[in-house]
This record gives C-alpha cells, sequence and structure tokens, in this order.
C-alpha cells in the first residue's frame, strides 16, 4: 500500500476536522498537498518549538491532534509584525 495518496481522498470525509482547523482563530491557513496537511498559524502563535509557527503532518486528524500543542509564542518574528 504504501503512502501516497491522493489530496481529493485526504480531503474526503476529512472536511468537518478540516474545517475545525480552519475555524480555528489561532489558524491563518491550512491545506493539504502531496507532502501532507500544512496548518500555518497566526501571528503570536507557535507549534510548541521555538519559533515554529507551523504544524506539518501527513494526515488531517494527526494535524488537528498537533494543534494541542499550540501555545502563544512572542519570538521576534512574532512580536515585529
Ligand atoms: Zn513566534
Amino acid at each position: 500500500m504504501g503512502i501516497s495518496w491522493h489530496v481529493p481522498c485526504l480531503y474526503r470525509g476529512m472536511g468537518k476536522t478540516l474545517e475545525k482547523i480552519r475555524s480555528d482563530p489561532r489558524v491563518s491557513e491550512v491545506y493539504a498537498d502531496s507532502d501532507g496537511v500544512w496548518i500555518y498559524l497566526r501571528n503570536g502563535w507557535g507549534n510548541g518549538n521555538p519559533q515554529e509557527h507551523i504544524i506539518v503532518e501527513d494526515t488531517v486528524t494527526e494535524a488537528y491532534r498537533k494543534m494541542r500543542n499550540i501555545l502563544p509564542c512572542s519570538c521576534e518574528q512574532c512580536t515585529s509584525a
């Protein structure tokens, strides 16, 4: 089977979770491509690691789970904008 899949398959049945991610006030943008699911966080939020403002996971479910780690971020990038 491998781990390859097509984006439409990824979205199928994942609409609700994607919508939950997208509607989170800490999220600026979310999309899925062949590299995985990308969640871009708004200024002032990080993924729990210093100066990282993006969550990348293979699946929508995993990405949504990782949102638990989101923490307020006050790095230079966040405070300068
Ligand atoms: Zn930051």
